[in-house]
């Protein structure tokens, strides 16, 4: 009686396990087949790209300093007051303390 009912329980619980395992398998297959291959992605690389010439990295502002006039990126540029940007500090120093110095006021 109870070796009955028990062989019950642990048969659903085969059941069950491998029916869950099928679904994890099935999953899997479907995950896998889903996304593009990416090796023939790169092995053909920018086959229409003509328009997407312009390359990786973004248009860099370029700058002239407000003292001197050198240019140069934007991102080694010192920024000054007024949105003035400068090649150095110094630059930035001589050309902003210039115009202000009447500490002469006598
Ligand atoms: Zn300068």
């Amino acid at each position: 009686m109870m070796g009955k009912f028990t062989v019950w329980i642990v048969l659903a619980g085969v059941a069950w396990l491998g029916w869950t395992l099928w679904r994890i398998g099935r999953r899997r297959a479907e995950s896998a087949a889903s996304p593009p291959p990416a090796e023939s992605d790169s092995a053909r690389p920018q086959a229409q790209g003509t328009d997407a010439a312009a390359g990786e990295s973004p248009p860099e502002p370029i700058l002239s300093c407000a003292h001197c006039g050198l240019y140069l990126p934007a991102r080694d540029a010192v920024a000054g007051a007024r949105g003035a940007s400068y090649c150095s500090t110094a630059h930035r120093d001589l050309t902003e303390q210039a115009p202000r110095g009447p500490s002469s006021s006598r």
